[in-house]
């Protein structure tokens, strides 16, 4: 063996680095194995970086001695032949233990030539995921790395080159299961949980499951009983009232549909009393006699049973108008009340408005302040007898003007409104406003827990102001972030314009996101309740897009929905080669890996549909995986593959029929599988599919107002679709959902066509429409089974 000289001289020629040369010259094994290749079987021959490094790696598995025939290996590396380190270790492996040597056995050993294509590669690839399917869609991303080292073992890929595996699975999993999403993070904070808390909790009882009501703003509040008060005395009848329990209530103004933000509202008042086995009101804060309509209660009451709740009992803020007047003459009386004949503007002037328009300048107080007491209740009870115009008088909250909080100077607490009541009829001319109502009534409720959202933080003061001056029971008003979702619009003048303007069906419209409409688009209320478990209660607003509640949605339905298959763009195919009276019978379970759903039979026969666009007469090619002239594609569930025979035509070159064999002898695998449908399949006269609604992400922002922004695609409908007839057995058993195990928020339903959904194959999920009938089917896509990539 030359000196260490001479080999760090010969190796450095070749191209080895100084570094790696200096390495290699220590280990003396390693240094003499790779001089004999480069001076024996590589003499004069030129190598690459790869090469250089495949030659180093002979080297180094020459441990057990000189290899026998080294130079097949070698030169197999200068030409070319083997290109990857597992060709070089597999190479070794037979060279050390064949005997005889055969030459054409160490090149199938080494891999030679076998190289798999990047196109056969991901074919492989997308065909152990189609295996693997049921599992990839319940696990979703938890398992790729699992999938991808068990990929690595398949021996029909092991001579893929190794660069294509985890794109290739990257780009499968996102088209077969979507993007990540909740799903993925919680699924890893859950696990990560016990752990933490295993070792200091191994004595303790077992913790609850976490959620929006035990931790963060929800899990901070007081304990019934806590509730600070000014007069403490005032707390013995309000325990005695409330027993202890948690007492909430969901205060809608009855002028509107609720929307997705009032669903957080809902959860969080009903929610969290039902948590601590509590009672949460349903009042309608009916103070303002002219928005009222009849709807608006029907529906507000339907929202909320709907999402689960049921209320400890429906009040009006009306029931209370005797009681809130005895106490507008109390605060009179305290010395905390006057009539005022301020205009409106005035009143502004007198807290501080500026010639600009603005706030901030000198508070001054109005001559009407410091009338006596008798003058005062003389004038308030003229404004209760109708002795005053609209406008003409007020009655003021005697308050605090040098307070630096607007909400301290001098509320109005009632108003002269020459409106009949929906419940109060003529009775009343006077109104009491939100500010002077809410505080009190959520007093006479004994409410302990008064949540709103965090624009009514500084009416904290004059809420707690109000109950003490009049000495009654103070609720503890806690403010929480409010709902926000964009890409669509959630005001009532809006969604009015969108309806007026016949730009949407209805309030109800899937595109909204009025809870009528989430209704009306399959829904399931569980799942809104889940969504907003995830996303927790903080003091912070919370803007959601459309996409993140969809893809919400996505994940509930995906565990609780039965699958059918659906053909959108049915097109009729024939098998050739059967007898007409062919029949097979196929059974499919409704949810693949759970047998709580059961599962249905279908006859495949001689004639059946499958979708136009998965049968095709240019030739099959790397991206296209189903029927084609030489590629022979599976039915889901079907024992064998069908095969092209021909495309009949219509004499405008329509589609009219597709001819195929059924290949009974054959078991080879197909590239992939289809949805069909047999020849007894129910029609459909419309499925709507819906994008969302408006084109940005901010509609109200756009320059020529919302309606420019308006998507006028956002709603395509298929005619002529068929499903097949197993839909009748879903109908029959709507709601067929399986409860999420372990979830709080499972959700029982009313039947109706909302609850009738399931996962279309391929497809999307679907759910009947409220205009379906039963000859007329009618079906709503509730989302796409993916995230739709292409929004913008
Ligand atoms: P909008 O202004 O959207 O019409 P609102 O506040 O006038 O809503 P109300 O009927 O007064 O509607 O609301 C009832 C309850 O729902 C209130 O306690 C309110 O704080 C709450 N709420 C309304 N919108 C949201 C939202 N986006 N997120 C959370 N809570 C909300
Ligand atoms: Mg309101």
């Amino acid at each position: 063996m030359s000196s260490q000289d001479e080999l760090v001289a010969l190796f450095t020629k070749v191209g080895i680095d100084e570094k790696k040369t200096k390495e290699l010259v220590k280990n003396k094994k390693v240094a003499s194995a790779l001089e004999s290749i480069l001076t024996n079987d590589l003499a004069g021959v030129a190598l690459d970086a790869k090469q250089l490094a495949l030659v180093q790696q002979v080297a180094v598995e020459s441990k057990q001695g000189d290899i026998p025939h080294r130079s097949l290996l070698t030169k197999q590396i200068a030409s070319g032949g083997i290109k990857t380190a597992l060709q070089v270790t597999e190479g070794v492996k037979y060279l050390y233990s064949a005997d005889p040597v055969d030459e054409a056995a160490f090149a199938t050993a080494a891999g030679i030539g076998q190289e798999l294509s990047e196109a056969d590669t991901k074919a492989e690839i997308a065909k152990y995921v189609d295996a693997n399917i049921d599992r990839i869609t319940a696990e979703r991303y938890s398992c790729l790395p699992k999938v991808l080292g068990e990929l690595r073992k398949v021996p029909a890929l092991k001579w893929a080159p190794a660069s294509v595996f985890k794109p290739t699975i990257d780009a499968l999993f996102l088209e077969k299961i979507g993007p990540k999403d909740e799903r993925d993070v919680v699924k890893k904070e859950k696990k990560k949980a016990p752990k933490k808390e295993a070792a200091a909790a191994s004595t303790k009882e077992p913790e609850p499951e976490r959620s929006m009501f035990s931790e963060g703003f929800l899990g901070d509040l007081h304990k019934p009983g806590e509730q600070p008060q000014k007069y403490p005395e005032l707390m013995k009848a309000q325990n005695e009232a409330t027993g202890g329990k948690v007492f909430t209530r969901f205060p809608p103004e009855p002028n509107g549909f609720l929307h997705i933000g009032h669903s957080k509202a809902i959860t969080v008042n009903f929610g969290y009393a039902k948590h601590c086995g509590g009672n949460c009101y349903l009042r309608f804060d009916d103070t303002n006699p002219e928005a009222e309509e009849e709807v608006y209660f029907n529906s507000i009451l339907d929202m909320v049973s709907w999402l689960g709740f049921e209320p400890y009992k429906v009040t009006y803020s009306s029931d209370y108008f005797d009681q809130l007047y005895d106490l507008a003459e109390r605060l009179i009386q305290s010395g905390h009340g006057y009539v005022c004949m301020c205009t409106a503007e005035q009143m502004k002037q007198g807290r501080g408005l500026k010639a600009d328009g603005t706030l901030g300048g000198e508070r001054f107080a109005c001559v009407h302040r410091e009338k006596s007491v008798e003058q005062n209740l003389t004038e308030f009870r003229a404004m209760r007898d109708g002795k005053y115009g609209v406008g003409e008088a007020t009655l003021r909250m005697k308050q605090d003007l040098t307070s630096p909080s607007p909400q301290m100077w001098d509320l109005v607490a009632y108003r002269v409104l020459n409106a009949p009541h929906h419940r109060t009829g003529d009775k009343w001319k006077i109104y009491p406003t939100y500010d002077f109502t809410h505080c009190l009534v959520d007093s006479f409720e004994h409410i302990t827990h008064s949540l709103c959202t965090t624009e009514f933080q500084l009416s904290r003061e004059s809420y707690e102001w109000l109950c003490d001056v009049l000495r009654v029971y103070r609720p503890a008003q806690r403010e929480y972030g409010r709902l926000n979702i964009t890409g669509t619009v959630l005001s009532k003048r809006k969604i009015a314009k969108l309806v007026n303007e016949g730009i949407v069906r209805g309030w109800d419209d899937p595109r909204l996101f009025t809870l009528e409409a989430i209704r009306r688009r399959g829904v399931p209320p569980g799942a809104i309740l889940s969504f907003i478990n995830t996303l927790g209660v903080t003091t912070s607003t919370t803007n959601i897009q459309v996409v993140r509640f969809e893809s919400a949605v996505r994940g509930f339905l995906d565990q609780t929905t039965p699958r059918l298959m659906m053909v959108l763009h049915p097109v009729e195919v024939v098998i050739d080669n059967v007898d007409d009276d062919f029949a097979e019978e196929v059974e499919i379970p409704y949810k693949p890996g759970d047998a709580a759903f059961g599962s249905r039979k279908l006859t495949f026969t001689k004639k059946f549909y499958i979708d136009a666009s998965d049968v095709r007469e240019e030739p099959a090619d790397k991206e296209y995986f189903r029927l084609a002239p030489g590629q022979p594609v599976g039915l889901m569930k079907v024992p064998h593959t069908v095969s092209l025979v021909k495309i009949e035509r219509d004499a405008d070159g329509k589609p009219v029929r597709v001819h195929v064999n059924y290949d009974k002898d054959s078991t080879k695998k197909p590239k992939t599988y289809i949805q069909w449908v047999p020849a007894d399949a129910r029609d459909i006269a419309e499925v709507r599919v819906y994008k969302q609604l408006f084109k940005s992400e901010n509609p109200q922002a756009h320059p020529d107002g919302f309606l420019a922004d308006v998507n006028a695609d956002s709603e395509e409908v298929i005619k002529g679709a068929k499903v097949e007839p197993a839909l009748t057995e879903v109908q029959a058993k709507s709601p067929m959902n399986v409860p999420v195990k372990g979830s709080e928020f499972n959700v029982e339903e009313k039947p109706g066509n909302n609850t009738v959904r399931f996962q279309a194959l391929r497809v999307g999920y679907f759910c009947l429409d409220k205009d379906s009938t039963d000859d007329k089917l009618v079906m709503n896509e509730i989302v796409t089974l993916k995230e739709d990539s292409g929004k913008k």
